[in-house]
């Protein structure tokens, strides 16, 4: 039984991107205006994700990371019209079984914290009181550990999948209203690496300007086309030859209706438009998908990130057409 969860448990969990983004969501679903990353050697020690939303309960302690366990809805019949992130109650437990998951946390109802250890099964093992603020911090040590083959390749391309969580993080601060984000790594006796610092101020522009600053801002204009009688994209596009993005993927962010996924064939089209406008650097595009339920299917993977629109011929049609509008008139 455990091996079968075991290798479930790796669909959701699939790399320190994975795992980092399932912990964020939580903290989104909670209602946390603050979000704090601390990684230790880039999380191959340990990540920790630190909020200040609502907390846990303590009627739900026990079953917190058992598999299946969830506070949040049980009607999935349509994925696209959730509110919150997580519905399958899924993460802790797989978290749980490729790590050591501790829990700090504490609702407003509670005088003080609890801390909450668990074990590779998701049982809990101890509780102990703590001092914390109203909020939750989960913290992963050893991820893989028990994974010998998944542990070396884990380590082996460290660097790599630390560069995709920044990037993933980056996504998640973009399109968050309200919320701040700080993610540091810390590595050896070397002080504390700040990679992201944002305020959460509020709108798509500010989110902008504190992720990639100013100047990348005023090189970028306001997108909105209407991909279908009732979906549109809406979002920012780097103005013809305008482009700061260093390679293919870099400054490209892609969502549905908010969430962060990845559109392999929508960024080879915005590449593909934009690289006649003679610049050698790549645009920045940061594009917000606004679908009705429905139209697309957000469940394909485990992991929620890769994408499939029903009508994908068509959606990936109409863009180019919207797209080809901004960049065929550069020689005007
Ligand atoms: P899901 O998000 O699908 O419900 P998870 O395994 O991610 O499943 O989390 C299990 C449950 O633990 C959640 O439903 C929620 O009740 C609780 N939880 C997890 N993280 C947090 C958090 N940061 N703040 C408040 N509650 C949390
Ligand atoms: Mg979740």
């Amino acid at each position: 039984r455990n091996v079968v969860h075991r290798i479930c448990s790796g669909q959701v969990i699939l790399d320190l991107s994975s795992a980092v983004k399932e912990l964020v969501e939580n903290c989104l679903d909670a209602g946390a205006t603050s979000i704090e990353i601390n990684l230790r050697d880039y999380g191959e020690d340990y990540f920790q994700v630190i909020d200040n939303g609502c907390g846990i309960s303590p009627t739900n302690f026990k079953v917190l990371a058992l598999k299946h366990h969830t506070s949040k809805l049980e009607d999935f019949t349509d994925l696209l019209n959730l509110t919150t992130y997580g519905f399958r109650g899924e993460a802790l437990s797989s978290l749980c079984a490729l790590g050591n998951l501790t829990v700090e946390t504490r609702t407003k109802n509670e005088p003080v914290a609890t801390l909450l250890t668990f074990d590779h099964s998701g049982l809990l093992t101890a509780e102990k009181k703590t001092a914390r603020q109203i909020g939750t911090t989960v913290t992963v040590r050893k991820l893989f550990s028990n994974l010998p083959v998944r542990s070396k390749e884990f380590k082996r391309n460290i660097r790599k999948e630390y560069g995709k969580l920044v990037s993933l993080l980056n996504a998640y601060a973009l399109i968050a209203k309200g919320v701040r984000f700080v993610c540091s790594n810390t590595t050896g006796k070397n002080p504390k690496s700040v990679v992201l610092n944002t305020q959460g101020r509020g709108s798509l522009k500010d989110n902008i300007i504190t992720v990639f600053g100013m100047s990348t801002f005023t090189s970028l204009q306001p997108v909105s086309i209407s991909i279908s009688d009732d979906s549109r994209v809406e979002g920012f596009l780097s103005k013809p030859g305008q482009g700061t993005g260093r390679n293919l993927a870099d400054r490209q962010y892609f969502f549905i209706n908010g969430r962060p996924v990845d559109m392999p064939k929508v960024s080879k089209l915005v590449n593909e438009l934009y690289k006649d406008t003679s610049s050698r650097k790549y645009p920045v595009a940061i594009l917000d998908f606004i679908v009705p339920g429905g139209a697309c299917d957000l469940n394909v993977t485990p992991d929620k990130r890769k994408v499939f629109f029903a009508d994908e011929t068509s959606v990936i049609g109409s863009l180019r057409e919207g797209l080809n509008k901004i960049y065929s008139s550069r020689n005007a």
